[in-house]
C-alpha cells in the first residue's frame, strides 16, 4: 500500500474479535459509533452436523443477560448450546453437594456454549458502521495526547481516539503499549476433551475434587459432553497425545462412575497461567477480557469476567460519547480500572484459593475441604450463596 493512502478515522479501534472484543465492538457500534475491528482470524461459519468446537465455556446468567441486549444470545439460541440447572462438587461420589437453580428459583444456572459460535453470533449483529480488517492484525502502535494511530501488517492506518486490546492472554497491543504483567504459570494443566455419552441431554455440571487435580464434565447439546481434566503438565501431555480410543480407556479409569460409558472424540491440552496486568490502561490504549487478566479455568470464570469488563466499558464510553465528551480519557479509564481490576483480582485470588485447597493431599487441607464440602452440603444459605455466586448476581 503507497505511503500516500489516507489514514482512516474511526472513533475507537478494537484489536481481536473473540467473544470478548466482538461483544465490545457490537455494543459500541449498536451506540453510533464508528468503530474498527482488527481480527486475524474468522470464526467459523455454523454447521449443524459439524462436531462441536473443543473450546466450550460456562455462561453465567450476568453474561446471558447482557448478550441477550446485544442481540446475540437470540442467535446462538437457534445454533446450539445446552443450558444446566444443577452444579455438583463432591470429593467421594457418595457425598455430592448439589447447587441448583431452584435454590434461588431461577431456570438454570448457566450454558455451556461453544467458543466459535458465541463469537460467530456476535460477528451475525455487526451493523454497518462496524468496520472489519480481517484476517489482519497490527504492525505498529503509536499515540499522541488525543489519539491513537494503528499501522496494520497491509500498511492501511487507522486512526481513533481509543484502541482497545482485547487480543486474548499473549495480547501484542499489550506489550505495544509497554504494560507489563505479573503472574504465574501452574504446575497443573488440563486436558480437554470432547466425548459421547450414553445418555440423553444432560441438565447437571460436576467436579470432582481428587489429589492430583479436578475432574469435570459439563454438558453440551444432544448426548454430547466436555470433559475437563486437571493433572500435572507432563502427565497431560502424555494424555493428550493417546489415540481416542486409549484416550477413551484412561478416562473411564479416572473419572467417578457417573460419567458413564463415554467415546473421546477429539481432545486438546491447555497450560494453566494466571497473568494481572500491571495497569488495565496507557495513554489511549484500553484493555479488556484475556488481555488484562487470565484465571484458572477450574470455575468457569474467565470470559465472564471478560463479560463484565465490557459492559462496563462500553457503558462508561456510550454515556460520554451521548454527552459529547472524551471517550478515551485518563479519567473514564481510570473509572474502569477501579472498578474491574479489584473484582478480578479478588476472583483469581479465590480460584487460587480453591487451587490450594482442593489440588493437594496434604492431611490438615484434606481435613478442611471435607469439612467444607459437608458444611455446603448441610446449609441451604451457604449452598444459595454459592449459587448466586455461580449465576453472576453477587
Ligand atoms: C481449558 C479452558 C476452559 C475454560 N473454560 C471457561 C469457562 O467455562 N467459562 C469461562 O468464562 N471462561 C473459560 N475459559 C476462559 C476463556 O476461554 C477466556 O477467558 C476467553 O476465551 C477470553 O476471551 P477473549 O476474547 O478475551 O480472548 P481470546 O478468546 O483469546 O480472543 C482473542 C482474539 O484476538 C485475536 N487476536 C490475537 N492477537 C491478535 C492480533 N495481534 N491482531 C488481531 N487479532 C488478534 C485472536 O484471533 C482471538 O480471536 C476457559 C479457558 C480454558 C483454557
Amino acid at each position: 500500500m503507497s505511503s500516500n493512502t489516507p489514514v482512516q478515522q474511526f472513533d475507537i479501534s478494537v484489536v481481536g474479535g473473540g467473544m470478548v472484543g466482538a461483544a465490545i465492538a457490537l455494543s459500541l457500534s449498536q451506540a453510533g459509533l464508528q468503530v474498527a475491528l482488527i481480527e486475524k482470524q474468522a470464526p467459523v461459519e455454523f454447521d449443524p452436523n459439524s462436531a462441536p468446537d473443543l473450546r466450550v465455556s460456562s455462561i453465567n446468567l450476568a453474561s446471558e443477560a447482557w448478550l441477550s441486549s446485544l442481540g446475540a444470545w437470540q442467535t446462538l439460541q437457534q445454533m446450539r448450546l445446552c443450558p444446566y440447572q444443577r452444579l455438583q462438587a463432591f470429593e467421594q461420589p457418595q457425598s455430592v453437594v448439589t447447587f441448583a437453580a431452584a435454590d434461588i428459583k431461577r431456570s438454570h444456572l448457566g450454558h455451556i456454549v461453544e467458543n466459535n459460535l458465541l463469537q460467530l453470533a456476535l460477528w451475525q449483529q455487526f451493523p454497518a458502521n462496524l468496520t472489519l480488517f480481517c484476517p489482519a492484525s497490527v504492525a505498529t502502535l503509536s499515540q499522541t495526547y488525543d489519539s491513537a494511530l494503528l499501522t496494520l501488517d497491509s500498511g492501511e492506518q487507522l486512526e481513533s481516539k481509543l484502541v482497545i486490546a482485547a487480543d486474548g492472554g499473549n495480547s501484542q497491543l499489550r506489550q505495544l503499549a509497554g504494560i507489563g504483567t505479573n503472574g504465574w504459570q501452574y504446575q497443573q494443566a488440563c486436558l480437554v476433551a470432547l466425548v459421547n455419552t450414553p445418555y440423553p441431554q444432560q441438565d447437571v455440571t460436576w467436579q470432582q475434587f481428587t489429589p492430583t487435580g479436578p475432574k469435570a464434565f459439563l454438558p453440551l447439546s444432544g448426548q454430547q459432553g466436555s470433559i475437563v481434566w486437571y493433572e500435572d503438565a507432563p502427565r497431560v501431555k502424555q494424555l493428550a497425545a493417546l489415540k481416542p480410543e486409549q484416550l477413551t480407556r484412561e478416562l473411564l479409569k479416572a473419572f467417578p462412575a457417573q460419567l458413564g460409558e463415554v467415546e473421546v472424540v477429539s481432545s486438546s491440552w491447555f497450560p494453566l497461567a494466571r497473568m494481572d496486568a500491571n495497569s488495565y490502561y496507557s495513554g489511549r490504549v484500553v484493555l479488556a477480557g484475556d488481555a488484562a487478566h487470565t484465571i484458572n479455568p477450574l470455575a468457569g470464570q474467565g470470559v465472564n469476567l471478560g463479560f463484565a469488563d465490557a459492559k462496563l466499558l462500553t457503558e462508561l464510553i456510550n454515556s460520554a460519547h451521548q454527552q459529547q465528551q472524551d471517550i478515551g480519557s485518563a479519567v473514564l479509564l481510570s473509572r474502569y480500572q477501579r472498578k474491574r481490576k479489584p473484582a478480578n483480582l479478588l476472583m483469581m485470588s479465590t480460584m487460587d484459593g480453591f487451587y490450594q485447597l482442593f489440588g493437594n493431599d496434604i492431611a490438615p487441607l484434606r481435613n478442611l475441604r471435607q469439612l467444607a464440602l459437608t458444611v455446603a452440603s448441610r446449609s441451604s444459605m451457604l449452598k444459595t450463596l454459592v449459587a448466586r455466586y455461580a449465576v453472576g448476581s453477587e
